[in-house]
């Protein structure tokens, strides 16, 4: 089967970065939700710890228990149940109404919407939300938001940094009043730590940076990352598509003149998304995908044993005009990882 190989060095060369900006490896918390982006849960898990990150976040309770030895401190974006208390945990809360579903004593982390309209609770909310948590004796140690948009130029950027401001001296203002500890404030993605000049809050919340990625990189002038995950494929079989032949479904390969071809044990029923006539993409040693993709093959102009199929998904976001986070997370997760 093709195998993921994670380059170790590019990862703890994008978390040098990372720390850098942040100030240090403490105010870093590695964004795993997904299996890591399509990275493996587990193995970038064990890797970031082993770099020295002690938060992480993910989306579900599953995984923070999948990991729950590797890191001090977990927030859970998306959990719904709410079923397991832990110290190390600390769960998100998208609405006022989920506060009577959280176990006493939880950690929770409060999500302010301040602009972006999709999860959390209003500015306007946020004395309430603190009153219904405290009477059920729930303790708030973050409160955080998202950007809508830090990796496009346009002011969505300023205007929610400016309403999280707002919030933040707010909470000041409760928890002195509730004789409540100050918990931790959090609103940097990659994209909003690399556009924050001088980074004061907690902790970033780093996705896809760790992975060696920044979308809009250029526009920004944001430091060069190294991706970390490349694809490979073995060979199923070789032939000779004689001139005038055609390879795979639909035909639509055409051979101008006798070529070695074979076929590679990857395709869109590995998350590998479909390339059609329409879609032209070559490896990074120059092999073009000859004709459509297959559910569990590719066809290339080669009869190499293996061949990298990636190494930087820039170009295959670009073929599918859609963004790098959306062709590594689309990844089946079976496919097999090694550290090197
Ligand atoms: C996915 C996610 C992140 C990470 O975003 P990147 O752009 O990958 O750095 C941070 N915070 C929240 C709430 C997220 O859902």
């Amino acid at each position: 089967m093709a195998k993921i190989l994670l380059n170790k060095e590019n990862l703890f060369y994008n978390f040098d970065v990372i720390s850098n900006k942040t100030g240090s490896k403490e105010k870093v918390a590695v964004v795993l939700k997904d299996n890591a982006y399509g990275h493996g849960l587990i193995e970038i898990g064990t890797l970031a710890s082993e770099y020295g990150i002690k938060k992480a976040v993910v989306r579900t309770i599953d995984d923070a228990l999948k990991i729950e030895k590797l890191f001090d401190y977990i927030v859970i974006l998306a959990e719904k149940t709410f079923h397991t208390y832990s110290h190390t945990f600390h769960i998100a809360l998208n609405s006022l109404e989920d506060i009577n579903k959280l176990p006493k004593n939880s950690n929770v982390h409060i999500k302010v919407d301040t602009g972006m309209h999709r999860n959390g609770i209003l500015p306007e909310q946020i004395e309430e939300a603190f009153l219904g948590l405290s009477k059920r004796e729930i303790n708030v140690t973050g409160v955080f938001t998202h950007h809508k948009g830090a990796d496009e130029l346009s002011t969505n950027f300023f205007w929610q940094k400016a309403v999280f401001s707002s919030v933040k001296e707010n909470v000041k203002r409760i928890c002195e009043q509730l004789s409540l500890p100050l918990p931790a404030f959090h609103s940097c993605n990659s994209a909003a730590l690399f556009r924050t000049s001088n980074f004061d809050e907690s902790f970033a919340r780093v996705g896809i940076a760790t992975y060696g990625y920044l979308d809009n990189a250029d526009i920004f002038k944001f430091p060069k990352l190294k991706p970390v995950m490349s694809l490979w494929a073995n060979k199923l079989s070789s032939r000779i598509l004689k001139k005038g032949q055609s390879t795979g479904y639909g035909g639509k390969y055409i051979a101008e003149e006798n070529i070695v071809i074979s076929t590679y044990d990857i395709g869109y029923g590995d998350g590998f998304l479909r390339l059609n006539e329409r879609k032209s993409y070559t490896t990074p040693k120059g092999y073009k995908v000859l004709g459509r993709v297959s559910m569990d093959n590719l066809c290339l102009n080669t009869d190499d044993e293996k061949v990298c199929i990636f190494d930087d998904v820039n170009a295959l976001a670009q073929v599918h005009d859609t963004i790098t986070y959306e062709i590594t997370t689309t990844l089946n997760p079976n496919i097999e990882k090694e550290i090197v």
